[in-house]
């Protein structure tokens, strides 16, 4: 990369970290190769096709994402999105680390130029006139501290990038995890199970509680939703208190979690699920302006293990149907009943 290239991908860089920050945007390689393209202005269509997308869903999805990707940046530009992703991170740690190295070098100038000036003065005591000796100082001097008010002013200015970018990089840290974790919660989100889960199934071994709370829009309709959201939290918190040997929990959605166990065992898989049923029916949630405490709170469990062939989406089909057959047979119990 010649210097003008390194030069102006950092520009656009630097423009696209702030439009995946700011449109909530995990910083996976497609999204980066898409809002990179999208800020260095190269494909016109692609602009059009996000800037629609964001009007009219104010969001991007996933899909979405991966169709633009398709459509405009990977087929036109051949950009391997791994390697766009890791020559972003290498030309910032590369310029991190140009910016160490000339703030160093900037500041050994200063020191030289103090030496000199030093220097200079003595030749007053050297034979010249005093006038002429004075007059040349001053000027030396006066031409000396312009210079060295400049150096550090770049030094103060290259400082500045220098924590530019640091505080990309952090602020880049932080959306990246904050796309995969629930606001209300705190737990990992259902983009970041999709992920496990997956993994979890394509390495042979998985199972998978899905939960649902019980009548749970009576619940916010009598005690209101900021109630509701107390006993989501609290749901949450005692999931992963619970969680034990690898087991993971998950917002699953609305008032639906899941926990993907790292082994594919019913027993151990459907005990989980009663440890975690009996906790949250002792759940209790407290109405902060009256003192009021609510309780009964309840939950539905369909469990289901990979048993060697079934893909992903057709154990979260069964795990789903057990749930409902929970609900069914008068909730706040697990299926399948072990
Ligand atoms: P069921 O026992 O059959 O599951 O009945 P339900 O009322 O729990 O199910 P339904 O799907 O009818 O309603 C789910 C409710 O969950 C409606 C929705 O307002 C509420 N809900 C979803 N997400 C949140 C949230 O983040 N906070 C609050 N307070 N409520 C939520
Ligand atoms: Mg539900
Ligand atoms: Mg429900």
């Amino acid at each position: 990369m010649s210097a003008d290239d390194l030069e102006n991908s950092f520009k656009i860089l630097k423009q696209t970290v702030p439009l995946l920050i700011k449109h909530k945007i995990s910083a996976e390689p497609t999204n980066y190769a898409i809002w990179y393209t999208y800020a260095s202005n190269q494909s016109p269509d692609l602009n059009q096709a996000v800037d629609s997308a964001i009007d009219s869903y104010n969001a991007i999805s996933e899909a979405r994402a991966l169709d633009m990707y398709r459509t405009h940046v990977a087929d036109k530009q051949e950009v391997s999105a791994w390697q766009l992703r890791r020559s972003i991170d290498a030309m910032i740690t590369e310029l991190s680390q140009t910016v160490k190295d000339t703030r160093h070098e900037t500041n050994g100038f200063r020191d030289v130029m103090d030496k000199s000036l030093d220097g200079l003065k003595k030749v007053e005591s050297e034979g010249f006139s005093v006038e002429e000796t004075m007059s040349m100082v001053r000027n030396l001097v006066k031409e000396g501290q312009k210079i060295r008010n400049s150096t550090l002013t770049f030094s103060a200015a290259m400082a500045n990038a220098e924590k530019e970018i640091s505080d990309l990089k952090e602020k880049l840290e932080v959306s990246k995890k904050e796309a995969l974790v629930d606001a209300l919660t705190g737990l990992n989100n259902r983009r970041y199970f999709d992920s496990e889960f997956a993994t979890a199934v394509a390495n042979g071994e998985a199972s998978l509680i899905l939960l649902d709370v019980d009548h749970f829009k009576k619940f916010n309709d009598s005690h209101g939703h900021q109630m509701g959201d107390l006993v989501l939290k609290a749901v949450a918190k005692k999931l992963k208190s619970s969680c034990r040997d690898g087991a993971e929990a998950y917002r699953f959605g609305g008032e639906e979690f899941a926990i993907i166990l790292p082994v594919s065992n019913q027993g151990r898989a459907c005990h989980l699920a009663e440890t975690m049923r009996r906790t949250i029916e002792k759940i209790q949630v407290k109405q902060k302006s009256t003192g009021k405490v609510v309780g009964d709170i309840t939950a539905s469990f369909g469990v289901a293990v990979f048993a060697g062939s079934e893909s992903a989406g057709n154990l979260i089909e069964k795990a789903d149907k057990l749930l409902y057959e929970a609900k069914r047979l008068g909730r706040n119990r697990v299926m399948p009943i072990s």
